[in-house]
């Protein structure tokens, strides 16, 4: 049996190169039209599945391979505009099963189909081992003089205003419209400034699968997986539209989404719908994937991030994929420790400057406080529900000095003293002050402070206690 399996190298750098948002969208655009035609193209020759800039596929004929390279060749160039493709012919009886098995990891968990595939992927990475090794070995790039860099990727000679293939992705990156949602390539559509202030910001929700290539791999039968990756494609789909139009409320309903394929989404929305976003993501998905047919529950690590408008693109990707490193590092923690259920993670940061270490960990005698800490959707709920009780209580000042008297404090036993006596306090200022406000001062110190979430939980606060405002703000042209 022979196949055929590609890669498209760098498929992140691919879409995102550019400091244009339109060509980021335009390119994902590029790129879901690579697959779709490569799916039509092939038709008749090859039993074909992927997306996202992976597939495969069995080639009905040994004797179709040249035609099937030449397809695949030109559409490259079309569409991804000569961006590095890495794929091969392989002969599924070319590996000894002894052989190949001794190279890989969890063979114990292996179908069927997954033997089949990656065997695929084991012949597709030699050759990117090799291709690497020879690029290296090259390793010359021209000089191009300043004055002649494309303004959008800083990489190409420009040729107009932009080098070719910018000049092509901000060709396709129009504005779209799906039923009531409007896609905008436009980042200045999304942006809200705080009550009172002129500065834009906006949001960024980056979610992807938790470790789906175990799922792939324990399949025994070719349709087991094509529908598994076809209901969740669908799914995604599916979240990239409705999910918007429920936290928008049936308002104007502005978001801006490049496409990346497979199991992954991105939404830009406005900053005051992050938090509802995340939470309509992770009950859709948990609902619409219940019974999609894997061995384990599908849960995804999400990045989260709220950052000034002017913000460069290149750093707004790097800041949200930080974050779902984050979500992701924690996720595999609490698999190992085996201590948790499986659950989504999620890491979120609130950035009132373009500061690009989203994820800091502050240092203190005693304490420390961390931001952009990656926890589990039960945790982000409990923090997320005090925070938004603290914020209608509007406690700015007291949370404030929480910050001070653990950034103070010589040790852990005199911060949780005096954090349960200073918010008990503080919080029957009403004059209903109390054992029950020493309770929940005593609870918010337990979860929140030791815990090491009060980071976590001081940027939700803040999104939450700020009064967020569409119009008038200054954005980034
Ligand atoms: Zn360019």
């Amino acid at each position: 049996m022979l196949y055929f399996v590609y890669d498209v190298r760098g498929i992140k750098k691919f879409i995102f190169e550019s400091l244009e948002f339109k060509a980021v969208i335009g390119a994902s655009e590029l790129l879901r039209k690579f697959d779709e035609e490569l799916r039509e193209k092939l038709k008749g020759k090859v039993d074909f599945y992927g997306g996202g800039g992976t597939g495969f596929g069995k080639l009905k004929d040994p004797s179709y391979k040249n035609e099937v390279e030449s397809i695949f060749k030109d559409l490259v160039k079309e569409k991804l505009l000569g961006h590095t493709v890495i794929y091969d012919f392989v002969d599924e009886n070319s590996f000894e099963d002894k052989e190949f098995q001794g190279k890989l990891q969890s063979a114990a968990k292996l179908g069927n189909f997954g033997k089949t595939m990656s065997k695929l992927f084991f012949a597709l990475n030699l050759k990117k081992t090799r291709f690497d090794t020879y690029k290296d070995s090259i390793g010359i790039i021209a000089q191009i003089p300043k004055d002649k860099l494309c303004p959008s990727c800083m990489k190409r000679e420009k040729i107009s205003d932009y080098c070719e293939v910018c000049s092509k992705k901000i060709e396709m990156g129009k504005e779209t419209k799906n039923d009531s949602v409007k896609f905008t390539p436009n980042l200045t559509d999304i942006s809200e400034c705080i009550k009172g202030q002129s500065k834009g910001y906006i949001a960024v929700f980056y979610a992807d699968g938790n470790s789906l290539g175990d799922i792939y791999l324990s399949f025994d039968r070719i349709e087991d997986y094509e529908k598994f990756t076809r209901e969740l494609s669908t799914a995604i789909e599916d979240a990239r539209v409705s999910l918007p139009q429920k936290v928008y409320g049936g308002k104007e309903c502005i978001v801006a989404s490049p496409l990346t394929g497979g199991d992954d989404l991105m939404l830009f929305v406005s900053p005051s719908k992050l938090i509802p976003l995340i939470e309509e993501f992770v009950n859709f998905m948990d609902k619409r994937l219940e019974n999609i047919g894997s061995s384990r529950k599908i849960t995804f690590s999400i990045g989260a991030v709220i950052l000034p408008a002017e913000t460069p693109l290149n750093l707004i990707f790097e800041a949200v994929e930080e974050l779902q490193d984050k979500a992701k590092e924690s996720h595999q923690k609490a698999l190992e420790d085996g201590t948790k259920e499986e659950d989504h993670y999620i890491a979120l940061r609130y950035l009132t400057e373009s500061s690009f270490t989203p994820h800091i960990e502050e240092d203190y005698p005693s304490a420390k406080i961390v931001y952009g800490k990656g926890i589990s959707y039960k945790e982000f709920e409990m923090v997320k529900n005090i925070a938004e009780n603290y914020a209608k209580a509007g406690l700015k000042s007291k949370i404030n000095t929480i910050k001070d008297m653990i950034r103070s404090s010589d040790s852990a036993s005199e911060l949780e003293i005096s954090t349960i006596y200073f918010l008990g306090r503080a919080e029957g200022s009403g004059g209903s002050a109390g054992k029950d406000s020493f309770k929940e001062a005593a609870e918010f110190y337990k979860n929140i402070i030791n815990k090491d979430m009060f980071g976590v939980f001081y940027d939700i606060y803040s999104v939450l206690s700020n009064e967020w405002e569409v119009k008038k703000c200054q954005n980034q042209s």
